[in-house]
């Protein structure tokens, strides 16, 4: 699945074939993905001016010359690919295809169809059902341990719940969650109302630093993309714990031996990595 990091490559790959360049033709294949597409989804896009690619948490944000914003998730398997030209034939899962003047096709593929687009306006974007309960984006200005603790206060569920809940920070997943907690040396079972003051400035610098060192090595992927297939989405990326259970921990000196090394729990139907002896 998808999670923060490879959705804002995907933007940052997105945006210098998008970004000024005008929709001539749009292809929707299937009524639906997870939802259905908005009405008139088609006529709506072509035609238009790509102004900007952003993202907003896991979402991909497209804004249109009239004010229109496309919505795009990529869900669990759903990719876009970049091509100089139009398949042949399109793939079974290709369920969007955009043209522009430029000639490119960004093909929007998606084989168990978790994604979805939709329309709105750029003016009431903060109140679309998808965005309106997100908390702060844990990479802009206003994300900070003083922000965390706020939203922390009060909380009895463990801090890896915590983290999970987009209203407390928007686009944490399963794997930067475990890393960013072992990152602040704090326990995945910790109750996440008690991390505050130094504790929650450590796990806000903790989120800030592996999304950014995921981001770079996406950075890397997407270099590597322009040569190869064009599909973005997916990179390799190597992490501290994330199933690593078993394996000596990256933080500690500690014997595998004697401590079993790098442990895996399961919290919430979701598994988490830690090292028992460096997280508290
Ligand atoms: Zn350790």
């Amino acid at each position: 699945m998808p999670e923060l990091p490879e959705v804002e490559t995907v933007c940052r790959g997105l945006a210098p074939h998008l970004e000024g360049r005008v929709l001539v033709r749009v292809d929707q294949r299937r009524p639906n993905l997870r939802m259905p597409f908005p009405p008139g989804f088609v006529e709506r896009l072509t035609g238009r001016r790509v102004e900007s690619v952003r993202r907003r948490a896991k979402y991909i944000l497209v804004h249109l010359d009239d004010g229109a914003v496309l919505i795009a998730h990529l869900g669990m398997s759903g990719r876009m690919i970049i091509t100089p030209e139009r398949p042949d034939s399109p793939g079974k899962h290709d369920h969007v295809v955009f043209e522009t003047d430029a000639g490119t096709i960004v093909t929007f593929n998606d084989a168990r169809r978790f994604g979805f687009m939709d329309l709105a306006s750029a003016d009431a974007l903060g109140d679309h059902p998808m965005l309106r309960t997100l908390g702060p984006e844990p990479l802009g200005n206003a994300f900070s341990g003083p922000v965390l603790a706020e939203r922390l206060a009060g909380r009895m569920t463990p801090i890896k719940a915590a983290l999970l809940d987009q209203t407390v920070v928007a686009g944490l997943g399963n794997i930067y969650v475990s890393e960013a907690l072992f990152q602040s040396r704090l326990s995945p079972t910790r109750i996440a109302s008690t991390v505050s003051g130094a504790k929650a400035d450590r796990l806000a610098a903790a989120i800030r630093e592996v999304l950014g060192r995921a981001i770079e090595a996406g950075g890397s992927s997407l270099r590597d993309y322009r040569q190869a297939s064009g599909e973005l989405g997916y990179f390799q990326h190597q992490f501290a714990v994330y199933d690593r259970a078993g394996e000596p921990c990256p933080g500690c000196s500690c014997d595998v031996a004697a401590t079993g090394g790098v442990r895996r729990i399961v919290q919430s139907g979701r598994s988490t990595f830690y090292c028992a002896a460096r997280q508290r």
